[in-house]
């Protein structure tokens, strides 16, 4: 089987509301691209990869001088191809080899009558738990629902997504608002929601001094892990002498030469595994097996998904032996997803791994064109700065705080 040609489309899907985080927003809308690899046996294989527009178009589009009249099963090989470690000193494609290994995957598990998980060694869970992923969220700009930026909102947030969702593990997203009020939200979601897990991630935005201070108060809450509190592995080395919980990262182990060196002075105790920051499954699966042998914890992380994504992560976490907290996915927070038969339905805190072959999950064109009309219509906007917040730079470590008092309502295009 060779590959005949790559597609690339941009689309913008809605959130029920703008997330805040520690370098600033996502605005409303998640952007991904959409990546459709044909072959000459006419099976079409799905990847996904966040961000895009023209630029991202034009990357996949280039990819085809590489990669038509390539077979789809030789994966090793293609990793060289497009993402050689020294030749990415120049090019770096990472991200966009996931996508491609994803579509890859997909066309392989279709021609071979198997799911993705199959080809990766098989399942050893059939269903992948989630935690609740509570974000500070600006009111929505039409029409001013969905804000949670008190302990009080994000309690009710936390307990409406228990209830709507079935999750048992809540994970806030922080770094937004100084350390002491976040301590406060974070330790009134403990409160109220008493037997579940908890995780706190500020993105590194604290010092190494008030990330220990940060973990030391909440040592008595069931912590799965503190995620990177301070930006570094040496800074996480620190904060790991003086706090007593397991603390995980998805921002200083992100490929292998990192994983060596936490391997050899350990900093971190839980590496959140992303699919396309590690450039496809298959890495994870390689990371998760090393994590394995040396007794580190594994998570699934989460950089933003619609459906083709999520399923990389539900095919990932379900043949992992280790996964030994539940997966984050910003999922619940998107209105819609571009694959038929619509979102993928959470059921008692996870979903369950699909069974059809390859990826499982299939493109509905007509949302597709929706979507990417919607795209063309609204354009990207900024991750890293904040709708209310024109000239702020948030450093690292930050101190420039947003004000919880602000309860000003961002004006964004819909
Ligand atoms: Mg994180």
């Amino acid at each position: 089987m060779k590959i005949t040609d790559i597609k690339a489309t941009t689309v913008t899907v809605p959130l029920e509301a703008p997330l805040r985080h520690a370098n600033g927003c996502h605005w409303g809308r998640f952007v991904r691209t959409i990546v459709e690899v044909e072959t000459d046996e006419g099976i079409v294989g799905l990847g996904e990869m966040g961000g895009g527009g023209e630029s991202a178009e034009a990357v996949f589009r280039a990819m085809k001088s590489y990669l038509v009249g390539h077979d789809p099963a030789r994966l090793e090989e293609m990793r060289f191809l497009i993402a050689n470690p020294t030749a990415s000193l120049y090019n770096n494609r990472t991200q966009v080899l996931a996508a491609l290994e994803f579509a890859c995957f997909d066309i392989l598990g279709q021609k071979w009558g198997v799911p993705v998980c199959d080809i990766l060694g098989g399942r050893l869970n059939d269903r992948v738990p989630f935690a609740s992923y509570l974000f500070f969220r600006y009111p929505h700009p039409k029409d001013g629902s969905g804000e949670s930026r008190t302990a009080e909102q994000l309690v009710t947030l936390a307990k409406d997504l228990k209830a709507k969702y079935g999750f048992t593990s809540h994970k806030l997203k922080g770094g937004v608002f100084a350390p002491e009020y976040e301590l406060e939200c974070y330790r009134a979601i403990a409160e109220e929601l008493k037997g579940d897990r908890f995780r706190f991630d500020p993105n590194g935005a604290f010092s190494t001094e008030t990330a220990i201070w940060f973990g030391q108060q909440i040592e008595d809450i069931r912590n799965d892990y503190l995620e990177d509190p301070v930006f570094g592995l040496h800074g996480m080395r620190r904060v790991r002498e003086k706090v007593r919980m397991p603390l995980a990262t998805n921002t200083v182990v992100v490929n292998f030469e990192q994983l060596a060196a936490n391997i050899l002075n350990t900093a971190v105790d839980v590496i959140l595994l992303d699919t396309t920051f590690w450039g496809g499954i298959r890495p994870c699966v390689k990371a998760a097996g090393i994590c394995e042998t040396f007794q580190l914890g594994v998570a699934v992380h989460s950089s933003g998904e619609l459906g083709i994504q999520l399923a990389s992560m539900l095919h990932f976490g379900a043949v992992i032996p280790n996964l030994s907290f539940a997966a984050d996915a910003h999922y619940h927070h998107v209105i819609d997803d571009i694959i038929v038969g619509g979102k993928l339905k959470y059921e008692n805190g996870s979903i369950a791994v699909p069974t059809a072959p390859g990826l499982g999950v299939k493109l509905d064109h007509d949302k597709l064109g929706e979507y990417s009309e919607l795209y063309k219509r609204l354009g990207g906007y900024p991750y890293d700065q904040d709708p209310l917040r024109p000239g702020w730079t948030p450093t690292v470590p930050n101190n420039r705080w947003a004000d919880p008092n602000d309860a000003r309502q961002p004006e964004i295009d819909y």
